[in-house]
């Protein structure tokens, strides 16, 4: 176990730790609180934070040296957020904050091919990767710089907050699925829909050529629970998390998977258990996502697994059918927006 403290010479440390409180408990963190001493478990370790006359004395445990570094960037950005104006100094003891971010990695691309009409599959290479190699974790932040100018990556400054960086330089950021894997040789696979209305992942994945740049951090998200019966549905978008998913599963499995593509040139060929049913969707057909996944009865009498990833309309509905009509219990499935209609992502 790693630990670190800092003391933050504050004003007003009441007023801010009690703001940190209400702020914690909002993103549904269990705080307790005696009114001096504040403490959460956070899901890569445990934050303490402690009420002094003119200061709060911060203490942080993690297991990683990236868990760590989460919590520290999580505490000091909205100590400093809350004391605002005031701007405190805050110097860590027991953890120095390095410059790169240690869930960063810089990534080049290698190949470029389009794997179907709509799917561009780019294999980067990079080093150190082995904590993205996880079938826990399938996603990752990709940054994506501007074109046309040198990459900027973010850094964390000696107070553990990510440093700004010049908005025409800043890379603006998506979420995307590590498709395959090769920790070894230092190579991933990301497949890309190439979609209409292009954002800055799409379009820069249609303009990617070899030697390009892009940077990755993470990985987070979770995959599928193993249970005796799973439910897979999803787009385009959710492709290559499904098809990982689907190659992951023991032999034995059952289920169902339900991907909606554009129309027939745009299926793929998936590996999966004999058991394993596989139904494609064609968008110009009509069914439409939620639809289909309403015609699926899951099964009572055998452990079962829902999954989704879609468009956020798409997952509500779904969403709402596996509460109000199946019942399905909340740790028994997963289901996810994977973009929003007329919304760029939130960078
Ligand atoms: C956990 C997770 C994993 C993901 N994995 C992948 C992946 O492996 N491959 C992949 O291609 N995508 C994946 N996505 C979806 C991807 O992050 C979004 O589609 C994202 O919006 C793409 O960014 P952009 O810059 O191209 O578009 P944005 O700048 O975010 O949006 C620009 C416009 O494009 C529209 N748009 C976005 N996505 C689509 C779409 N699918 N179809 C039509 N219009 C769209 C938006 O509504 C908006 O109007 C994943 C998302 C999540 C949350």
């Amino acid at each position: 176990m790693k630990t670190a403290s800092a003391v933050v010479p504050l004003a007003n440390p009441a007023f801010v730790l009690d703001t940190l409180c209400t702020h914690m408990a909002s993103h549904e963190l269990a705080v307790e609180f005696d009114g001096r001493v504040a403490s959460t478990r956070l899901p890569v370790g445990r934050a303490t934070m402690r009420l002094e006359p003119a200061s709060l004395a911060l203490e942080v445990e993690a297991e990683t040296e990236s868990g760590m570094e989460g919590i520290i960037g999580f505490l000091a950005s909205h100590v400093l957020e809350f004391a605002h104006p005031e701007r405190p100094a805050i110097r860590w003891s027991g953890f120095e904050p390095s410059r790169a971010l240690a869930d960063f990695r810089e990534m080049k691309v290698v190949a470029v091919a389009d794997i179907t009409p709509h799917m561009r599959r780019i294999t980067l290479t990079g080093s150190d990767l082995g904590r993205f190699a996880t079938e826990d974790n399938l996603h990752v932040r990709l940054f994506f710089p501007p074109r046309g100018r040198p990459p900027v990556w973010p850094t964390r400054g000696a107070d553990g907050v990510i440093e700004p960086v010049e908005p025409a330089l800043r890379p603006a950021v998506r979420k995307y699925t590590i498709r395959r894997i090769d920790a070894a040789k230092g190579l991933v696979d990301i497949d890309f829909l190439l979609h209409e209305d292009a954002g800055p992942g799409s379009d820069w994945a249609r303009g990617a050529g070899e030697g390009d740049l892009l940077g990755m951090a993470g990985p987070g998200g979770r995959g599928a629970k193993p249970a005796d019966w799973l439910l897979l549905a999803g787009d385009e978008t959710a492709l290559p998390a499904i098809a990982r998913i689907l190659e992951g599963l023991p032999p034995r499995a059952e289920g169902i998977a339900l991907i909606e593509v554009e129309g027939e040139a745009d299926e793929l060929a998936l590996s999966r258990p004999a058991g394993f049913e596989l139904h494609w969707l064609h968008r110009a057909a009509g069914t439409g996502l939620a639809a289909a996944v309403a015609r699926v009865a899951v099964p009572k009498d055998r452990t079962h697994f829902c999954w989704a990833g879609a468009e956020f309309a798409e997952i509500q509905a779904i969403r709402r059918h596996w509460v109000e009509e199946c019942g399905v219990a909340r740790p028994d499935q997963l289901a996810v927006s994977y973009w929003r209609k007329g919304e760029p992502e939130a960078s």
